[in-house]
C-alpha cells in the first residue's frame, strides 16, 4: 500500500498552511504577459529607494570570494553592530533574515508543552514558528488593530515560554509607546522570553517610542529582533539579527545554522551600517508616502488603519480579493491580508512618489470597475 507522506509529518506541521509572500513582479509579467518594469511591487514593505550604492559596492566586491565559506561568527557585521548601539558582540545572533532567528529562538526555548503567546493580527511567522515545533500559539485578541498588551500579559500562565511582540506591527502598522511597553514587560515574569520584533524601528520618529535595545539591561528576559529588510532596502540578501543577553544569545549560536549568513550579505549589511544618508532618505521617503497614501485615501473616503510602519493597512471592503485582483490587472500589487483575519483590508507597501500615485489611481479604478466602496 502507498505511504501516505503527509501523515509522517510531525503533528504541528501536517496542520500549517505555508507563508504567503507578496506576488513577485516576474510571476505576474508571465501570467500577464507583461514587461516586469510596467510592473509596481507594493507588497513586501520592501525599500523603494533600491538599494544603498555603498552596499551594492561591498556585495560586488565580496563576489570575487565566493568560493570560500563565509565568516560563520560575522566578526564585523557583529563589530559595526556593536559600535551603533553600544552593546556587547556576544549578546548579537546573527540571522538569515530575523524570520530565521525568529524560528531559532522558537526551537530553543519552545516545545510540545509550551505555549507561546503572539496578537491577533500580528506577524504570520510567530504562529507559523509555533506550531511548527507542536507548541500551542495563544492568538490574543487585539485592541483597534494593535497587540492588547494588557491581554498579553494576562495570557501568560506556567506553561508559557515565548511572548512576541511586533513594534511596530505588521500588517496593521500599530505601535506602543515606551510607557505601555514598559508596563507590559514589568508584569512578565522573568522566566518567560519576550521577543520584540523591530522589523521596522528605524521609521519610529519621536522619543514616545521605545528602541528595545536600551530596555535589555532592565529586561534580561528581552530578546530584541530587528532586520536589514526595511530601511536598510537589503531584502534579497536575507540578514536579521537578535540582540539580547549573552546566555540568551549562546543558546540561540547553538541551534543556528553556522553559515547562516553569507558573505554577500555579511558584507553589505556591514557596509550599508556606515551609510547614514541612506537611512535619512528611507525615513523621508516614507514618512512622505504614508501621507500620500493616506490623504489619497481620505479623498476616496476609504478607512485605514494609521501606520508608523513603511505599509498601511486600507479598507476597501468586503470584495478585497476582487480589488486585489484588478489591481493586478493595472500591474501592481499589494497584499491581500485575508489570511490575517481582515478580508476588508488590503496592505501596501510605501512606494516612491510616481508609484504611489499610480497605485491611488490604480485603487479607485479598481474601486469603480467592482462597483462599490468601503
Ligand atoms: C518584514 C518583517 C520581518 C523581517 O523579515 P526578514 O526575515 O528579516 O526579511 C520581521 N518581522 C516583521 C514583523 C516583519 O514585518
Amino acid at each position: 500500500m502507498a505511504v501516505d507522506y503527509q501523515s509522517l509529518a510531525v503533528k504541528g506541521v501536517q496542520a500549517l498552511s505555508p507563508y504567503q509572500p507578496g506576488k513577485p513582479i516576474d510571476e505576474l509579467a508571465r501570467e500577464l504577459g507583461l514587461n516586469p518594469s510596467e510592473i509596481i511591487k507594493l507588497a513586501s514593505n520592501e525599500n523603494p529607494l533600491g538599494p544603498s550604492e555603498k552596499a551594492m559596492t561591498a556585495a560586488r566586491k565580496a563576489l570575487d570570494e565566493m568560493c570560500l565559506y563565509p565568516d560563520g561568527n560575522g566578526f564585523e557585521l557583529k563589530q559595526a553592530l556593536s559600535h551603533r548601539f553600544g552593546v556587547e558582540m556576544d549578546q548579537i545572533t546573527l540571522g538569515n533574515g530575523s524570520n530565521d532567528v525568529l524560528e531559532v529562538i522558537a526551537r530553543c526555548f519552545a516545545d510540545a508543552d509550551s505555549d507561546v503567546v503572539f496578537s491577533q493580527y500580528a506577524f504570520a511567522v510567530y504562529p507559523i514558528v509555533a506550531q511548527a515545533i507542536g507548541a500551542r500559539g495563544i492568538s490574543v485578541p487585539a485592541r483597534d488593530w494593535g497587540h492588547d498588551l494588557d491581554a498579553m500579559a494576562d495570557a501568560v500562565t506556567d506553561r508559557t515560554k515565548l511572548v512576541f511582540v511586533a513594534n511596530p506591527n505588521n500588517p496593521t502598522g500599530t505601535v506602543h509607546t515606551r510607557q505601555a511597553l514598559e508596563g507590559f514587560l514589568d508584569r512578565i515574569p522573568e522566566r518567560v522570553l519576550v521577543v520584540l520584533d523591530e522589523a521596522y524601528c528605524e521609521y519610529l520618529v519621536g522619543d514616545e517610542y521605545p528602541d528595545g535595545i536600551q530596555l535589555l539591561d532592565r529586561y534580561p528576559n528581552l530578546i530584541v529582533c530587528r532586520t536589514f529588510s526595511k530601511a536598510w532596502g537589503l531584502a534579497a540578501l536575507r540578514v536579521g539579527y537578535t540582540v539580547s543577553s549573552p546566555a540568551i544569545a549562546d543558546i540561540l549560536n547553538r541551534v543556528r545554522q553556522p553559515f547562516n549568513v553569507d558573505t554577500v550579505a555579511l558584507c553589505a549589511a556591514t557596509a550599508v551600517l556606515s551609510d547614514e544618508a541612506y537611512l535619512q532618505k528611507s525615513r523621508e521617503v516614507n514618512e512622505a508616502g504614508l501621507r500620500q497614501l493616506a490623504d489619497g485615501f481620505d479623498r476616496m473616503g476609504l478607512p485605514y488603519i494609521p501606520s508608523v510602519g513603511n505599509f498601511i493597512a486600507v479598507e476597501v471592503g468586503e470584495s478585497a480579493m476582487g480589488v486585489y485582483q484588478a489591481l493586478l490587472a493595472h500591474g501592481v500589487i499589494v497584499r491581500p491580508v485575508a489570511g490575517y483575519g481582515m478580508p476588508r483590508h488590503l496592505r501596501v507597501s510605501v512606494g516612491l512618489p510616481h508609484e504611489n500615485e499610480r497605485f491611488l489611481d490604480a485603487l479607485a479604478e479598481a474601486l469603480t470597475s467592482a462597483g462599490q466602496g468601503a
